[in-house]
């Protein structure tokens, strides 16, 4: 393979974070993990990702207490995959200036990591094609493929079968994240699949033939499991809700609960409001359609 050699000094992404419109979970397989039926969409709350090319090997620097520098970050595993995979001994270093609240729901260690795969295939002259691309995403989470378009998404099996959703009624979205620890293979763990709900409700799905409002099937089978635990997920949903907004959810395993807006004016009220309690982490973005 011919590799070039002109390659930037530094290349600035934005890896944005998602939430879960709904999220069904519809059986557990053999390997341990699960199956799931979720509405993925994108969100205007991004991480910064600096890369400097010049070096050998792989480093990632990122100030968040929460996040791992070492061969762990997903950063590191979704780089380490591409200059195997190109057989180029060249590496790269990756900063991250982390926005996106951490193991929150919210995808932002997927997202880092497909922004990065993203970047090195446009930076290097695209070695690789799409399908290639998602298979590399795949192997380094089941949440990355969904990140490398970043466009709404209906996600099946553990999440990495994507069929892009048209048309998505926007609304202005106010994520509050609670100081609060969730083990997303706790709330697996803890999960009575008797007693879910959602599948049932996303039976009378019609995401083909018309404009889809997603308000009409906010849902998601996780959230009692997590609810359960930390009672002040419901206190978030509640005080979105009383400060108009049109639906609240927990999105993936939690704890981050959006309220969904119709009215920019409406929306930045609730943040200003919601923003006083200090242990909880508030922001405002848009859709990503
Ligand atoms: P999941 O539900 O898969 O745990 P999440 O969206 O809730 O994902 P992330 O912010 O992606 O949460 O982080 C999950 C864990 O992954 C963190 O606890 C952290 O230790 C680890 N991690 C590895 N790489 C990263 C990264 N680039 N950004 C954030 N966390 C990372």
């Amino acid at each position: 393979m011919h590799f070039s050699s002109d390659l930037p000094e530094a290349l600035e992404l934005r890896a944005p974070a998602k939430i879960n419109l709904f999220l069904a979970v519809t059986g557990r397989r053999a390997d341990g993990y699960h199956d799931l039926f979720t509405l993925m969409c994108a969100i205007s709350l991004f991480d910064r990702l600096t890369l400097r090319f010049g070096g050998r090997g792989i480093r990632v620097f990122c100030d968040h207490p929460a996040v791992p520098e070492d061969d762990t970050n997903l950063v590191h595993r979704a780089a380490s995959r591409f200059f195997e995979r190109l057989g180029d001994p060249r590496g790269v270093d990756v900063h991250i200036d982390k926005q996106i609240p951490v193991a929150a729901g919210l995808g932002g260690g997927s997202s880092d990591a497909a922004a990065v795969l993203g970047g090195l295939n446009r930076v290097f002259g695209r070695p690789f094609a799409p399908g290639i691309l998602q298979r590399m995403a795949l192997a380094v989470g089941a949440d990355v493929p969904f990140f490398l378009s970043a466009k709404p998404a209906l996600a099946t099996g553990i999440g990495e079968c994507l069929e892009p959703v048209a048309d998505l009624v926007p609304y202005h979205v106010l994520t509050v994240c609670p100081d609060l620890k969730v083990s997303t293979a706790e709330v697996y763990k803890n999960l009575n699949l008797g007693l879910t709900k959602c599948e049932k409700k996303l039976k009378q799905l019609h995401l083909k033939t018309e404009r889809f409002d997603a308000l009409y099937f906010l849902c998601n089978d996780l959230e009692t499991v997590t609810i359960r635990k930390f009672p002040q997920i419901n206190e978030i949903k509640k005080a979105l809700l009383g400060l108009g907004a049109a639906g609240a959810l927990m999105s993936g395993s939690g704890p981050t609960v959006f309220g969904l807006f119709a009215d920019a004016a409406g929306a930045g009220k609730a943040l200003g409001r919601l923003s006083r309690r200090r242990e909880w982490n508030v922001h405002l973005a848009e859709m990503l359609l």
